[in-house]
């Protein structure tokens, strides 16, 4: 590569890149060989859909859930690749497997890609398929996990269903991004975004739930179908605790007992303060510390777990 008269060292490529792998174009490399056309429209539009999974102690949580999400969502877009559930779900353990990790944030995408001639007809462009499995993440770091998140209330809207179907998995991301700038102004750590009704939707990658009156509830409306969230549902409906999609106001919000998010990315995760003011009681409820036991013990249940095979 020539180098620009001017150009320091330092803004040649020494980027550092999490440790990993990737499989794309029908190979697995490392995660910092991994890269893309700058002209897919993945890129380009937010033209993708995509799905994460996490692998904890060695097996995979729901991997049947997120590509069942994921079919569906390249379906609705009119995205196809060349690969069944089956296989897919190949790469994915391959992935995971070359990778080394037991503890690991999988994300699979597919792109819209590019066609030949760099058309804007979205039926010319050649679909890329592409999967990276890398260090787990969480939404919440530690100390946000032992002590709750403060969550800011913006008014923030988020993409209406009759723009981009919010149950489709996608990276229509700058309502959120824009949400997340005003929750740190305001010295909270993260943002939830509100629907067209001007109720409670969902956050940066989680959705919220309120528990009240031994009652939970979460957004119905302009939200992702969490596979977390889901496992909220089916952990309370094992408890035999009422759990409800349904609108859920600001006030419902703020006038909650206990207030907990859900993510793949770290699971549940309490909120003990909104808007500087704390939630119920304060600190991290019996309830919410429930629920994040359970979910974690929810992965030693073999419907749910899928074993990893390292070499
Ligand atoms: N809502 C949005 C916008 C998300 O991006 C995510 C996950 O990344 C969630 C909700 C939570 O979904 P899941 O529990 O399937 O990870």
């Amino acid at each position: 590569m020539r180098k620009l008269p001017g150009l320091s060292e330092t803004h040649i490529d020494h980027r550092a890149y999490p440790p990993g792998v990737a499989y794309m174009d029908g190979q697995y490399l490392p995660m910092k060989e991994a890269k893309l056309s700058v002209l897919d429209y993945g890129f380009l539009h937010s033209d993708a859909t995509y799905d994460v999974v996490h692998v904890w102690a060695g097996a995979f949580f729901r991997l049947e859930d997120h590509l069942n999400r994921f079919f569906r969502g390249m379906e609705e877009l009119n995205l196809s690749i060349p690969y069944d559930k089956a296989q897919t779900r190949e790469i994915l353990h391959n992935c995971v497997a070359l990778s080394g990790l037991k503890s690991a944030y999988v994300e699979f995408i597919c792109t819209r890609g590019t066609s030949p001639t760099f058309s804007r007809d979205p039926r010319e462009a050649e679909n890329r398929f592409i999967a990276f499995s890398i260090p787990f993440g969480s939404v919440a770091n530690k100390d946000q996990m032992e002590h709750g998140l403060h969550l800011a209330v913006t008014d923030v809207l988020r993409i209406p269903p009759g723009s981009v179907d919010p149950t489709v998995k996608n990276y229509h991301w700058l309502d959120m991004v824009k949400g997340l700038y005003a929750a740190y102004a305001r010295g909270a750590d993260t943002a939830v975004l509100i629907d067209g009704k001007g109720n409670v939707s969902e956050g940066p990658g989680f959705n919220i739930f309120v528990f009240r009156d031994g009652e939970v509830s979460t957004p119905i409306a302009s939200v992702l179908l969490g596979v977390t969230r889901q496992t909220v549902f089916d952990i309370c409906s094992g408890m035999g605790i009422p759990c409800h999609a349904r609108d859920v106001s600001v006030e419902d919000l703020k006038g909650a007992d206990e207030v907990f998010v859900t993510s793949t990315a770290g699971g549940v995760m309490p909120v003990t303060r909104i808007d500087n003011k704390p939630v119920g009681a304060g600190g991290v409820g019996g309830f919410s510390e429930k629920m994040m036991a359970a979910y974690w013990e929810m992965h030693n249940d073999d419907s749910f777990r899928e074993a990893v095979s390292y070499p």
